[in-house]
Order: structure tokens, then C-alpha cells, then sequence
């Protein structure tokens, strides 16, 4: 099994560790990103400075699936720390699209999507901090459920942006969404975030309506725009209604986003000194602030200097109130308009991203910017901290996977579930294909 996983790897990458061992009588196999610590497995978070950090327990979300009958196979490889919509901004690999290999899985949860497409039977656990399963989940094809923020547990979860961390789900199969979406939630004594919630009520509700904002195709690519507005007549065709709305909060959650998650991840990273986790082998005869620059100076990789200084900056005092606190509002107003829509729709319909995956040669020439404003769909419904859902819905004519996205009020994972296994049945949707 481990060979063969091995074998795999050589060809997509999506692993930063494979487990030594997979129990015999595990009932299913899943894999973790790798920001999930891992009793006795390497957890790096993609990032140089966590090199040999082996955790001593489980993330909690790791713990329950293993409990429910899990066999945890590996480690899937990530940006470092979350930062990326690419998964290129990794240390330990950049897994490969497995439609094409000249192309990104998505980030920053690319290699759990590409496991989810590439092997059997399989489901990953990622996470969302802006958009991080969605994203992945359209670009290899797969469905991908990001739950309301404090329905699963971020004890063991090393932190991105803490007010947005959210664990999730990726499977070629949305039946598997179903199954393991109770394995993963609930209260947890040790996560003050995680919240006394509703169960996960899996009844079956089906989506009697869906709204759609008018920013929904902003800049999309036109294959997108095509196969979003047959997955509308599909939905009608499901019985749903289909309304336009007016969304204009869509416009301004990513400039927001990108503040509030720098802010909070440049005080995350600040515990990675050389000291506690991972390397430590600084010159000790340096004095001390001089060690940890030069410690953090060759370990992290250039975009997790870049949102340390644009978070460093944004909080500092003099300007916090210009871009901190506005973001905040920016983050307010964007509750407020799902609240509004949701009150009367059942979910809101948008594509997951508004383009195919890009080729790696391409990722290369886009700047920081560019890169941030492919998240403009799916960075919204993660300020929120709404539940949402990508499910394939269409190809380009290269036969690249395209997504359509769909957010819910927050608990209301039902509908997006009973969405998903209605949509699997009447959407022919792609396996890719894993010659190995
Ligand atoms: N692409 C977004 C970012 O870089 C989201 C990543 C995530 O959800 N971890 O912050």
C-alpha cells in the first residue's frame, strides 16, 4: 500500500509524508493537510522553519476520523502556512494537477484535492482560511465543503488567521461529504471557537431557491461564464427557483480579507523563532534578536515574509484605524449582505473560481495582486463564516474542471449536502485520469 502510495507521489506531489503505517482493519483511508498535527508524522505546514517538528498528539478532527474507523494514509502537501491559491508556495513539493500536470491542483489545500481526484475511495481533510478547499476542489474537479466556522474543532489546527480557520472536506464522491461531515464536528472543550452548534441535521433539505449576485461573473473566463449559466438551468431544472441579486459586498471582501487574515498571520508566524518547533539550529553565539532574524530570514519563503510585513504593517499604531479596523467593517458588511439574501434564498449561487487552472508557467508571471484576486469568490463566504460547498459543474475545451460555488446560512450544511448528492447524480462529472 505504502509502495504504491509512494508510486503515486513520484507522479502528483501531493504528499509532503506518507504515514509509516495504515492500520489493516481501517474501515476507509484518508489523507490531512498538512497543517493538521499528526501523532509521530513530520508536520510542516509546507514551511522550511517546521523541518522535523514532530507533533505529540492529533488534531482533534485527525483523532475523530481515526476513532470513526480511519486509516490516515499521509500528509498533504500545502503553500506554507495557507499562503497561496496555488500551492506553489510550497517547500516540500508542488502537487501536480492530475488533468494535467503542466497545471496547479489550487491552493492552499492543492494536495488534499489532488488525492481526492486521484485515489479510490478517498477523502481529505483540508482547510479554509480564504478559500483554501473550494478552490482546490474546482481546479482537480472534486467536491469540496468548507462548514461554518465553528462547527469542527481547531484544537491541533496550526493557525493561518484565527477568526477564519475552518476545517473541511474534499471527495471525488459527495456521498462522502454526507458520511464524515458529523465524523468531524462538534463542541470541543479544547477549542474556545468551537462552538455549542446544532447537530449536523443531514434530512435531506432540498434547495428551493438560490440567489445569484449580479458581481457573480466579474472577470470570469468565458468557459466559466458558459458552464455557470447551464449549472443555472440545471438548478431550475432541479426545481429551484434562480434570482438575480445585488451583491456589491462581493467587490470588496478581498481587499478586506487579504488585511485581516496578514494581520492575524503575522502574529501567528512570530512564535517560529528557532526556539520552540521545528529547526533550531541557529548560531547560538549570536545575540538573540539577531538569531531569530537570521533564522526567520532562511526559513520562510518569500510570500510568508510578504504577509508578515503587509500584517505588521496594517496593525501598526497610526495606521491601524485606516486599514485594520476598516477591514473590520468591510468584514461586518459583508455578514450583513448574506444575512439579507439568506433570509429569503436558500443559498447563494457564484462560480468557485473565475478561471481554470492555470498553467504553472503562467503562475509564474502573475504578481502578489493578481494572484489575491482569484480568491474574490471564495474569500466572501469565509469572512462570513458561512458554510459553502464547490461541486464540478462543466470543462473547458482542454477538459479542465471548472466549479460552481454555493454558501448557506451558517449551520445550514443540509442544504448544501442534499445539493451535492442530487447534483453528483445528474452531473456527469470527470475522474481524472491517474496513469501511474
Ligand atoms: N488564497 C488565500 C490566501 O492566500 C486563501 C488561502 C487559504 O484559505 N488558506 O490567503
Amino acid at each position: 500500500m505504502t509502495s504504491d502510495l509512494q508510486k503515486i507521489n513520484d507522479r502528483y506531489s501531493m504528499f509532503s509524508a506518507l504515514a509509516p503505517h495504515i492500520p489493516d482493519d481501517a474501515e476507509f483511508l484518508f489523507s490531512a493537510k498538512d497543517n493538521l498535527t499528526s501523532a509521530g508524522i513530520e508536520t510542516r505546514c509546507g514551511s522550511k522553519i517546521l523541518e522535523g517538528y514532530r507533533p505529540a498528539f492529533d488534531a482533534a478532527a485527525i483523532e475523530k476520523m481515526k476513532k470513526s474507523g480511519g486509516g490516515l494514509v499521509g500528509k498533504t502537501n500545502m503553500d506554507e502556512f495557507g499562503f497561496g491559491t496555488f500551492s506553489v508556495n510550497s517547500a516540500y513539493g508542488i502537487p501536480k494537477n492530475p488533468f494535467d500536470r503542466e497545471r496547479s491542483c489550487g491552493g492552499s489545500s492543492g494536495g488534499s484535492a489532488c488525492a481526492a481526484a486521484v485515489l479510490e475511495d478517498h477523502v481529505s481533510l483540508g482547510v479554509s482560511t480564504g478559500g483554501s478547499v473550494c478552490c482546490p476542489a474546482a481546479f482537480c474537479g472534486v467536491y469540496g465543503l468548507t462548514p461554518t466556522y465553528g462547527r469542527v474543532s481547531r484544537y491541533g489546527l496550526i493557525d493561518y488567521g484565527n477568526s477564519l480557520d475552518k476545517i473541511g472536506l474534499l471527495s471525488a464522491d459527495a456521498g462522502r461529504l454526507k458520511k464524515h461531515l458529523p465524523t468531524i464536528s462538534g463542541r470541543d472543550p479544547r477549542d474556545p471557537t468551537s462552538c455549542v452548534q446544532p447537530e449536523p441535521a443531514l434530512s435531506g433539505k432540498r434547495i428551493g431557491s438560490v440567489a445569484v449576485p449580479k458581481e457573480a461573473l466579474d472577470g470570469a473566463s468565458a468557459d466559466v461564464r458558459r458552464a455557470f449559466n447551464e449549472s443555472l438551468e440545471r438548478i431550475r431544472g432541479m426545481g429551484a427557483d434562480v434570482e438575480t441579486v445585488d451583491m456589491p459586498a462581493l467587490r470588496y471582501a478581498m481587499p478586506a480579507y487579504y488585511i485581516i487574515a496578514t494581520c492575524e498571520a503575522s502574529t501567528n508566524l512570530a512564535r517560529y523563532v528557532g526556539m520552540r518547533y521545528g529547526r533550531q539550529d541557529g548560531d547560538l553565539a549570536l545575540k538573540f534578536d539577531d538569531y531569530f532574524t537570521s533564522f526567520r530570514t532562511k526559513y520562510f519563503g518569500d510570500e510568508a515574509k510578504r504577509r508578515i510585513l503587509l500584517g505588521t504593517y496594517t496593525r501598526m499604531a497610526g495606521f491601524r484605524d485606516r486599514y485594520y479596523a476598516k477591514a473590520l467593517s468591510v468584514r461586518r458588511h459583508v455578514i450583513g449582505s448574506y444575512r439579507e439574501i439568506l433570509k429569503n434564498y436558500d443559498a447563494v449561487a457564484t462560480p468557485t473560481m473565475p478561471f481554470v487552472s492555470p498553467k504553472f508557467a503562467d503562475i509564474a508571471l502573475m504578481g502578489p495582486v493578481e494572484s489575491y484576486a482569484a480568491d474574490r469568490l471564495t474569500i466572501p463566504p469565509n469572512l462570513a463564516g458561512t458554510p459553502h460547498l464547490s461541486v464540478p459543474c462543466g470543462y473547458d475545451g482542454d477538459g479542465m474542471p471548472i466549479g460552481l460555488q454555493l454558501v448557506a446560512d451558517h449551520w445550514n450544511e443540509d442544504v448544501l449536502i442534499s445539493f451535492a448528492s442530487d447534483w453528483e447524480g445528474m452531473f456527469d462529472s470527470r475522474r481524472a485520469e491517474a496513469d501511474i
